[in-house]
């Protein structure tokens, strides 16, 4: 049963209804779910209907959870749960990579392929200490020892450390010693183990049994969560069935049927699913296609030696060709492969008391740059909305914001000419780039017969963009406004259900509307690229790409002879254009991103060569 609160409930209200719950012998259990407290009852003790809670002072309206699981169903909670690993969040817009061993088998085991799988994007190092294995002749894994290694390689790499709880006996050392446990596949109805780990106060990757439906696998974080944990990470790994070519069977349609039943977030282990090293990297690519939260992969550097698992265990360069495709795949279901996320985080946590720890963009919450800023910060920083470019220069030049997120360039449409100028105006820099997908919906209010549609409010923009799809529509008045976000909102605001709007999935959410039609723009192509700006920048990372702007003198030529720079140095351009000098007419500057960072010493020479063959040049941004 879900009890929503009302909103002005009293605490003397409160108190006598947590008194009336225990007296009923209910376990309870509050979150803030969609902007309203909600108390979930559960308990074999809650026999009462929905009529008699609703009676209740402070209750609002009083609705059974139709599922078996409760605390951790979609009915009980819609929104997604983030699990927070340190700095790692998985459940949010940015995949989270776990990797490593099936098995820790040394310190120098562990370290080296700690660090490779970080130096690849992965944000989360995994390795068992305890092994269940079949046959009880086989390596059982260094046990304490292991775990010590495991916080060692924490310590040494800044990953957090995933590892297998086989044993309540074992709690209090994973307690000292890791960052996640994990409950194995042959452990997931283990319900002393589920009761132990529910008490614990570290995440918890529940795999999925070899043989267990997926109303079972509920039932064990059901379990979890009773005892008080709703950290909880699903994981899919493969389940036995009649097909002996790989070792288990991917059960990649789990995804969405998870996402409809849990709030809980996802992880999918295709190393465990297919046990063999070549069908790893399709199906974690498969797995992010299909909405995965997660992956957990098992990486060897010497597999044919490997203790445990080593068929299935990828090379470390094989794991790095898969970040790679990741990060090509993640956008096209609105999530980013973020091969900075450590050292992003790092930085921010960094900032010191006072430092607003906010990022600026523009229009209002739902907008795609509001939804780039959240793939860029995740949560570690608060993306707060302003009206124009020229505010965001401005407040990150004066400091109130410490972050800027600006569009730069769409595929469809190309630059974003005004903030090509600001960049020249302001002397700030670029300190990252974010591309997400523009994935226009048709949203109505909830419940809206698609005949009853009169009006549609979109910018210009976005109208032209869904041309096609529109063509249903011919009687409908195309309403233009100045952007998605506002679009969404003045619909809902219009009250009636002849109003629609179109914009993101997100802006939808974020005003309580439905989405009656998903990716109705023409071109799927359509991704906008995002600068993050900065007054300087905060620590060190590997930079892969440069921005500047630079002008030549007004001979024949000239731009040639900077181009051929480039060229003797075998450094690719990605970009190039040119914008009039503000206040100077007919003359030009021009804005590149180069492939390199040219700063790095080796350059020398060629910024020298540079400098000598510009006017101006400026460096606007390694990142
Ligand atoms: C493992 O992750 O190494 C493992 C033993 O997995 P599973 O429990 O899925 O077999
Ligand atoms: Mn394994």
């Amino acid at each position: 049963m879900k009890l929503i609160l009302e909103n002005k409930i009293s605490q003397d209200q409160r108190d006598k209804l947590e008194a009336a719950l225990e007296g009923d012998g209910c376990i309870t259990r509050e979150i803030t779910d969609a902007g309203r407290n909600i108390i979930c009852i559960t308990g074999a003790r809650v026999k009462k209907g929905a009529d008699a809670y609703k009676q209740l002072e402070g209750v609002e309206d009083a609705v059974a959870i139709s599922t078996s699981h409760k605390l951790v169903s979609r009915e009980f909670k819609t929104e997604d749960t983030r699990v927070k690993i340190g700095n790692v969040v998985v459940g949010g817009d940015r995949i989270v990579v776990v990797a490593g061993p099936c098995a820790v088998e040394s310190r120098d085991q562990a370290m080296a392929i700690a660090k490779e799988v970080k130096k690849y994007g992965a944000v989360l190092f995994r390795g068992g200490a305890y092994k269940p294995r079949s046959s009880p002749y086989s390596f059982q894994g260094l046990e304490e020892e292991g775990l010590k290694i495991l916080a060692e390689v924490r310590e040494k790499t800044g990953l957090g450390v995933v590892t297998e709880i086989t044993s309540p006996a074992q709690a209090e050392l994973m307690e000292r010693y890791v960052d996640v446990v994990q409950i194995g596949a042959r452990n997931m109805q283990n319900f002393e183990l589920l009761k132990c780990v529910g008490k614990m106060s570290k995440p918890v990757v529940l795999k999925r049994g070899l043989a267990s439906t997926i109303q079972e696998w509920l039932m064990s974080a059901e379990y979890i969560a009773a005892g008080g944990n709703t950290n909880v990470i699903l994981c899919e790994r493969g389940i036995r069935t009649f097909e002996p070519y790989t070792r288990n069977t991917l059960d990649l349609s789990a995804i969405p049927v998870l996402k409809q039943l849990t709030h809980l977030p996802i992880i999918i282990d295709p190393s465990h699913a297919t046990g063999i090293r070549e069908k790893v990297a399709p199906m974690a690519r498969a797995a992010v296609a299909a909405g995965a939260d997660a992956l957990m992969i098992e990486v060897h550097n010497n597999p044919d030696q490997a203790l445990s698992d080593g068929p299935q265990s990828l090379y470390p360069v094989q794991f790095g060709d898969l970040t790679r495709d990741l990060y090509v795949i993640a956008p096209v279901v609105g999530k980013q492969m973020d091969f900075d996320y450590l050292k992003k985080s790092e930085v921010i946590a960094k900032l010191g008391a006072g430092t607003a720890k906010t990022a600026a963009f523009t229009g209002e919450n739902g907008a795609y740059s509001h939804k780039a800023s959240l793939s860029y910060f995740g949560d570690d920083v608060t993306s707060v909305p302003m009206k124009s470019f020229r505010d965001i220069f401005n407040a990150v030049e004066n400091g109130s914001v410490e972050y800027g997120v600006i569009p730069v360039e769409n595929s469809l449409s190309g630059s974003i000419h005004e903030n090509f100028d600001l960049l020249q105006e302001y002397d700030l820099k670029i300190i990252g780039e974010v591309a997400i997908r523009i994935k226009h919906a048709l949203i109505t209010h909830p419940g809206t017969d698609p005949g009853a549609i009169k009006r549609i409010l979109a910018p210009a923009t976005a109208f032209s963009q869904c041309r096609n799809y529109l063509e249903q529509y011919p009687d409908a008045e195309l309403v233009p406004v100045k952007a998605t976000a506002s679009a969404v909102r003045l619909a809902k605001e219009a009250g009636d259900a002849s109003a629609a709007a179109i914009g993101s999935s997100m802006a939808a959410d974020i005003f309580d509307m439905d989405v009656a039609a998903e990716s109705i723009e023409d071109n799927p192509r359509n991704y906008t690229r995002f600068a993050i700006i900065a007054k300087e920048y905060k620590g060190r990372k590997k930079v892969a790409k440069t921005s500047i702007i630079f002008s030549t003198g007004n001979k024949p030529g000239a731009l040639f002879e900077v181009m051929k720079v480039f060229s003797q140095y075998r450094i690719n351009l990605v970009k190039l254009e040119s914008r009039p000098v503000l206040g100077k007419p007919w003359e030009y500057m021009f804005y590149a991103d180069l492939e390199a960072d040219i700063l790095k010493e080796e350059l020398a020479p060629m910024m020298e060569e540079l400098k000598g063959k510009s006017e101006i040049l400026r460096i606007l941004g390694r990142y």
